[in-house]
């Protein structure tokens, strides 16, 4: 069986999951559940990032030790993705033992190849982004992100011969040009990887939390470096049978992190003598007001918050279809209400209603209620189609102009009429289509809204067929 193995960015877990975070992680469980429902035998792997110096300070706020801390954080993080059903094969996380072997296996693969050697490092960094910066990172001599002061640190690091791999990274760029996805962060790296990519340090000195550098105890490994390699821990590597999963499909991010992902990564895997990823696709950012969302600016999305205003599906809706995915956007509570009054309630909604409504009251009997019709295969393709090149967007549009066309059939064909002049006949083929169509819609959303999908099985599968006791979507004014 042919595998599909995808990822989303490993979290820091010194604050609580926010929209932003469950967005990747919607978009990800999008793509798990159209490949399972192909036959594909997939791997989704999310997690935690737990190494990071910003944990260590969280601790000590709260008076914690760090692994105390991190345990405690990690669930927090499993419980928001299994509360959002994103359906998750590995829940990862960095403080595992396998993860220290790996990581070390792949330090080790890079020493063979020569590229890691001991070096003095001096400058900026921060530990916000858990990232070195240059001068010309900063605005005002602090970080644009934190808006603080970075540290200045002047320390023994190992580095790693980056800037051995620009060629090798150009040639794969132009070999494989889907293979950085979308466009903006692919032109983003060329220019990054041809004018100013340079060797990066690779640990830190004197740090005690994270995993230890090979033979030098004093060394922790860089916690983005050891981040990174979580994505081949998850495979197994370095043991035998992680090529059954390697090279990974896809890894979903923000746009925030293509540098290590894009380049950094690329480099490391090429060092240690590993396959590339198919594909890197980076998403952009929501914003809330025009700014980045941040528990520090005191506006993060709390997505249970509005789960429970709505509901799962409608969160993932409205996600999915306000922002073409690899575009930045921003969260407006007035378009998700228009959103949701106009294209779930209004929309798929009412035509759900009013379709099974009639059935009901004509007593109308649908044979083969899940039998599907050729336009709603193509219906049904297209959307699946649009799935795998990560415009689900497109893909939920595309439901949405089936929904408008299975409303003109009702509208051009007026059962009410019909009812009137008594051609049952005519009543029974109208509403076997229009249910066909809408049992359709509910196979086309298995991936994207799958309670919704569900809950439009159960519809039109039951014996009789009746009006829902509620609506799917109750309108919200
Ligand atoms: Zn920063």
């Amino acid at each position: 069986m042919a595998k599909y193995f995808l990822t989303t960015p490993i979290y820091y877990v010194n604050a609580s999951p926010h929209i932003g975070h469950m967005y990747t992680g919607i978009a990800a469980d999008v793509l798990a559940r159209h490949y399972r429902a192909q036959g594909r035998d997939v791997l989704l792997s999310t997690g935690v990032d737990e190494n990071s110096q910003k944990n260590v300070e969280a601790a000590e706020k709260q008076h914690m030790p760090v692994q105390q801390y991190v345990d405690a954080m990690a669930d927090t993080w499993k419980k928001a993705f299994d509360d959002m059903d994103i359906t998750y094969d590995t829940f990862f996380r960095t403080t595992s033992e396998e993860h220290k072997s790996a990581v070390q296996a792949m330090i080790a693969a890079m020493q063979a190849k020569g590229d890691i050697y001991l070096g003095d490092y001096t400058g900026y960094y921060c530990v916000g982004c858990e990232e070195f910066k240059a001068e010309k990172d900063l605005i005002e001599g602090k970080c644009p992100t934190h808006k603080t002061e970075p540290n200045i640190i002047k320390e023994k690091n190992y580095f790693f011969k980056l800037s051995n791999y620009r060629d090798h990274l150009l040639k794969w760029y132009e070999d494989f040009p889907n293979a950085v996805q979308p466009t903006s962060a692919r032109n983003k790296m060329l220019s990054y990887i041809t004018d100013e990519m340079e060797d990066i340090s690779i640990s830190r000195q004197s740090q005690a939390w994270g995993i230890r550098f090979p033979k030098d105890e004093e060394h922790a490994v860089y916690v983005w470096f050891d981040a990174l390699i979580n994505y081949l821990t998850v495979t197994g590597y370095p043991n035998n049978g992680y090529e059954k999963w390697w090279p990974v499909d896809v890894h979903l991010i923000g746009k925030d992190i293509i540098k290590f992902h894009c380049a950094i990564w690329p480099a490391m895997l090429l060092s240690a003598g590993l396959d590339l990823p198919n594909t890197i696709f980076a998403h952009g950012f929501f914003t809330v007001n025009g700014e980045k969302i941040s528990k520090s600016l005191g506006n993060a999305i709390d997505p249970m918050q509005l789960v429970q205003q709505y509901s799962k599906d409608v969160l993932r809706y409205y996600v999915l279809r306000e922002i073409p995915f690899g575009s930045d956007g921003d969260f407006s509570f007035d378009r998700l209400r228009q959103r949701y009054n106009g294209e779930l309630a209004n929309g798929l909604g009412n035509l759900v209603s009013r379709t099974l409504a009639m059935v009901e009251k004509y007593q109308v009997v649908i044979e083969n209620p899940e039998e599907i019709s050729q336009q709603g295969q193509e219906m049904i393709k297209k959307v699946g189609g649009y799935i795998e090149k990560f415009s689900f967007d497109k893909a939920l549009a595309e439901v949405w102009i089936f929904i408008a066309h299975l409303d003109d059939v009702i509208d051009s064909a007026k059962p009410w009429e019909l009812a009137k002049e008594g051609k049952t006949e005519d009543i029974a083929r109208v509403l076997t289509e229009v249910v066909q169509g809408i049992a359709a819609i509910g196979k086309a959303l298995h991936a994207l809204l799958p309670d919704t999908s569900q809950s439009i099985r159960e519809l039109v599968v039951a014996q009789p067929i009746k009006k829902p006791s509620q609506p799917l979507f109750a309108r919200k004014d």
